[in-house]
């Protein structure tokens, strides 16, 4: 019976998002994320980004125009994500011109450059601020190669509660590296934060050459375990990479459920204004979906991500066609297929 429901649940968001298309009213999506600048103060080791300063961004004003646009369309969140976005100047003007649009907005940051004079600013234009913390002191400034990092990322975490920030998040990838830390994690998350996120590396950017960042089955193993033992009074949510955990998905996704609303529930406008599925999807022509240069945001939208939004599976991999559990995993994550590792139910034997 529990089966059941997870695979309406997953099936009713596809079949009436698709149903409203076939009446000509696509949905909007629920969410959209602004890549704003690759640039970065960090080289995290772990990075699914390369961050480099060459590339040129959207400016002030194409992201003025952009909102009213996406606000008009019915688009709910607006969320900005980097590199370290605080690298912009304009970055909190232009989440302050979201937010009295009508916008719910999130932010990523390093909190490097979060500080008790701007906090209150963030806390103002920001809904939800989320700063990642890897490992406890010199575990964090080793995985950031930014010495002073985990210092000042714990203190935006406290900055930004002490001026009332609605949402606080902690965000942590997880590797081989901090798998040990995770008990300090959650005391500094449980303490200083409104959730905790827990992610995995993804096989991109400057993490495509680092092996060693990937969990084994033992490893992934144990992490499942301690989000799954965690208690219930505080929130520790597992990023979508990992995709449907099979028997484990309930008792670890608690209170969400894996699924990926790429190209359904939200999308990416990346620093050069093409559009993507989501943020970790590579910037490349396969991934990209259209160019906010020659396209409104609403054509984009409603003539691109034709394989996010088939029902009979057709862009999925080999190995999944006759799976039993298709319809509630749908292929797992489309970034971590680019090098196998989109199957956690094969990761951790559970098939
Ligand atoms: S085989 Fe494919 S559809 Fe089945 S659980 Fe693994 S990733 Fe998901
Ligand atoms: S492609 Fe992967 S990382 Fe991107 S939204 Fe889907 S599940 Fe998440």
């Amino acid at each position: 019976m529990f089966r059941f429901f997870e695979e309406a649940k997953r099936k009713a968001i596809l079949v009436s998002f698709n149903s409203m298309r076939r009446l000509g009213k696509t949905p909007a999506p629920k969410t959209v994320v602004w890549e704003c600048t690759l640039a970065c103060n960090m080289q995290c080791v772990h990075c699914g980004a390369y961050s480099n300063k060459k590339f040129k961004e959207l400016s002030t004003e194409k992201m003025f125009f952009l909102l009213d646009e996406l606000s008009s369309y019915g688009v709910e969140r607006f969320a900005v994500t980097g590199g370290e976005p605080l690298l912009r100047k304009d970055t909190l003007d232009i989440l302050a011109r979201a937010k009295k649009i009508g916008f719910s907005t999130g932010l990523s940051t390093n909190g490097f450059f979060v500080s008790d004079e701007n906090a209150r600013k963030i806390a103002d234009s920001v809904d939800s601020v989320q700063v990642s913390i890897d490992g406890i002191g010199r575990t964090h400034d080793l995985l950031r190669r930014k010495s002073g990092s985990f210092i000042k990322a714990a203190n935006a975490l406290r900055v930004l509660k002490k001026h009332n920030c609605k949402q606080v998040c902690m965000t942590s990838i997880i590797s081989p590296l901090n798998l040990d830390e995770l008990n300090g994690l959650y005391d500094l998350a449980r303490q200083n934060a409104d959730l905790w996120r827990i992610g995995t590396v993804m096989p991109i950017g400057r993490a495509s050459k680092n092996n060693e960042l990937i969990l084994s089955r033992e490893q992934l193993t144990k992490l499942l375990k301690f989000i799954a033992e965690t208690p219930s009074d505080f929130l520790v949510l597992l990023g979508e990479n990992l995709g449907y955990l099979g028997k484990l998905d309930s008792l670890v996704h608690k209170r969400d459920f894996f699924f990926c609303g790429a190209g359904i529930l939200s999308c990416c406008i990346g620093i050069d204004g093409k559009v993507r599925g989501c943020p970790e999807l590579p910037s490349t022509s396969e991934f990209i979906e259209g160019d906010l240069a020659k396209d409104s945001f609403a054509d984009i939208w409603e003539n691109g991500f034709r394989d996010y939004r088939n029902e009979a599976f057709s862009k999925i991999p080999d190995d999944c066609i006759s799976c039993s559990d298709l319809d509630l995993c749908r292929g797992g994550c489309q970034v971590m297929r680019l090098r196998n590792l989109h199957c956690t139910k094969k990761r951790l034997g559970l098939e």
